[in-house]
């Protein structure tokens, strides 16, 4: 109790003294105080960089003693990759001296961001990482010119490294997921392309995994899942990358590879690898994968031919499991034969799967491009891409087209007006309706109501309703008439593939027609061209324009313009694209 009672006392005492030490201190002495008792590194550099003086944090951030640190050249205290950002920091505020006054120096002015830099240990290992500071003293008594401190940063690096990691990695395996495993293939992607090795993506799928996860547990799946992973794991060679997705599917990327010989060998390696029994709580389990294998085609982008590993991979279970196959376009139609998109269709449009792509037309009067039909394709989940020709007759049996052409209507105008934002208001929307839209009233009112909505003028908008429709659907006439009192345009798609005459055409109203693909193909003959003629003449006498579907040449592209066409489309202007892409194609027209 005594022996407690003295210490109080003597650190009483103590702090009595520093307290007073502070109060009497001149400022040379405040320093020298604030300098030794620092929490932060503190470091005077004098000539040629030479540590003048250090302080006991930054001795032990250094693990040396102050003897060993004084007269050091500074810069010898970093790793050799933190060198070269501690010498261009040293040089910036170097360069800057400019004899600053006291006030400037006492609000130490840190350069620009502050890099990570990694210390080195007197046995020469990589040490403790630190922000550093830089501050020019005023001349003093002392020839030091130079303040730096050095914060410890080892503790939050490291977490944020791990909060990283985790970002980018499976919790359960510790394997990269799917994030990383996308950058990397795209990565993949272009370096293949650039050094013309080949690029295999192999999707893997335990075989009968779910009976075990049914019949013994979560715990006993995760750590038959765990297993497996580290066989993969051991399998992969380097520059390879193995990942998970989820569940009991894996993904491994191999680019260094020269043709399907190679992929073979892999995924042999693979099956074999997972083949001895694997004991899971005393039990042993016999595991088998499935295997799709996809090699990169130089369009695939990362998405795709990870799909398609996919399909091959259901193919290989289809087969019989225990195997691998190879990805072969005609298994994407076979799939898509099978699935039942009636089935699967339901839900769609909340998922958010239905997406627009968008097709350029071009003004044949001065080359501009005049705007964009939006084309809606059905994102699958598995199979991809479908598009409107394969998907809208299923949900016309579902009687949901007029939910699919409000989705359209709504996503294509707010498109529409953000292009207008960045682009004066030049371009036109056109979109198609299908037959129990231009058959309904309502649809006229959702067009009204959209153009309120987003913003748009009435013209920038042309509804398209193929010459089949416009004839037979009962209330078209009416419908059409709404749209046009509006202030919309109304084109008539597809002409000439319908069976309607010139005579039951010429009772509707329309602004602008369509001449379709298949005739715009016979332009090479004068009796093709002759068609094209009198179309073009036939939509002149009922004030329309007319628009030249599927020019796929230039030849086609020429000999339109001198028929008198006023619009063209078509791949060889430009194909459907992500809206993304159709923005990059407005802004590069726009720019040349
Ligand atoms: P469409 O309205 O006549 O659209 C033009 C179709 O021709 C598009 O096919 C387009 O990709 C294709 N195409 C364009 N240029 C060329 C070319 O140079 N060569 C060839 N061979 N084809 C070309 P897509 O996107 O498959 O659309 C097919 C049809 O599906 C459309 O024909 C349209 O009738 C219907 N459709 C598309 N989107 C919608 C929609 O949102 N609602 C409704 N109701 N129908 C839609
Ligand atoms: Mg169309
Ligand atoms: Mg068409």
């Amino acid at each position: 109790r005594s022996d407690y009672c003295v210490k109080e006392l003597n650190t009483f005492m103590r702090r009595r003294r520093d307290e007073a030490e502070l109060s009497s201190a001149t400022n040379a002495q405040r320093f020298a105080i604030g300098f030794a008792h620092s929490p932060i590194g503190v470091f005077e550099l004098g000539e040629g960089l030479a540590v003048a003086s250090a302080n006991d944090a930054g001795c032990r951030l250094l693990g040396r003693e102050n003897g060993d640190v004084v007269g050091r050249r500074f810069t010898g205290l970093f790793t050799p990759e933190s060198l070269p950002s501690v010498m261009s920091r040293l040089h910036a505020i170097r360069q800057s001296f400019i004899r600053p006054t006291q006030a400037e120096s006492e609000s130490f002015e840190p350069v620009d961001e502050n890099p990570e830099l990694q210390l080195r240990m007197p046995d020469g290992q990589p040490g403790r990482w630190v922000s550093m500071t830089v501050a020019v003293l005023p001349e003093r008594e002392t020839r030091s010119d130079l303040l730096v401190q050095l914060i410890d940063i080892t503790d939050e690096r490291r977490s944020r490294t791990e909060l990283e990691h985790r970002a980018l990695h499976d919790e359960l395996t510790g394997l990269p997921n799917r994030a990383m495993l996308l950058h990397h293939l795209q990565g993949a992607l272009r370096r293949t392309e650039a050094n013309r090795q080949t690029l295999a993506v192999m999707f893997l799928d335990l075989d009968k995994f779910k009976q075990v996860n049914d019949a013994r547990g979560h715990g006993a799946g995760d750590d038959l899942l765990r297993q497996v992973a580290e066989r993969l794991r051991q399998e992969r060679r380097a520059g390879d990358m193995i990942a998970r997705l989820g569940g009991d599917e894996f993904v491994y990327v191999s680019e260094h590879l020269y043709g399907i010989g190679d992929a073979r060998a892999v995924a042999d390696r693979l099956l074999e690898a997972v083949k001895p029994p694997i004991t899971v709580e005393g039990e042993t389990f016999s595991v088998t994968l499935s295997i799709g294998v996809a090699l990169a085609r130089p369009s695939d982008d990362a998405e795709t031919i990870l799909r398609n590993a996919d399909i091959a991979m259901y193919q290989a279970k289809d087969a019989g499991r225990n195997r691998w196959l190879e990805f072969k376009p005609s298994m994407r139609e076979e799939v898509l034969r099978r699935f039942d998109q009636e089935a699967t269709f339901g839900g769609a449009i909340e998922r958010d799967e239905l997406v627009l792509h968008y097709q350029p037309l071009l003004d044949l009067s001065d080359a501009s491009i005049f705007g964009f039909e939006a084309l809606v394709r059905w994102d699958h989940p598995t199979v991809g891409l479908i598009g409107p020709g394969e998907f809208l007759p299923v949900v016309q049996r579902l009687g949901l087209s007029q939910e699919v052409d409000l989705f359209v209507l709504e996503h294509a105008t707010r498109q529409l007006r953000r292009w207008n934002d960045a682009h004066d208001d030049l371009l036109t929307l056109t979109i198609n309706a299908s037959a129990p839209s231009i058959s309904n009233p309502a649809y006229a009112e959702a067009v009204e109501a959209a153009i309120v909505e987003s913003g748009l003028r009435p013209e920038q908008i042309v509804v398209e309703v193929t010459e089949q429709e416009a004839v037979a659907a009962e209330l078209a006439v009416e419908v059409i008439g709404r749209l046009r009192e509006i202030g919309a345009s109304v084109a008539i798609d597809d002409f000439g593939t319908g069976q309607s005459s010139f005579a039951q055409v010429a009772t509707l109203e329309f602004d602008v027609l369509k001449i379709d693909r298949t005739i715009i193909q016979k332009i090479d003959t004068r009796q093709g061209r002759n068609v094209i003629r009198a179309l073009v003449e036939l939509a002149r006498s009922m004030k329309a324009t007319t628009v030249a579907e599927g020019i796929e040449s230039d030849e086609e592209l020429m000999a339109v313009r001198a028929l008198g066409a006023d619009f063209a489309q078509g791949y060889k202007i430009g194909r459907p694209v992500s809206a993304r892409n159709a923005e990059r194609y407005v802004l590069k027209t726009v720019a040349t």
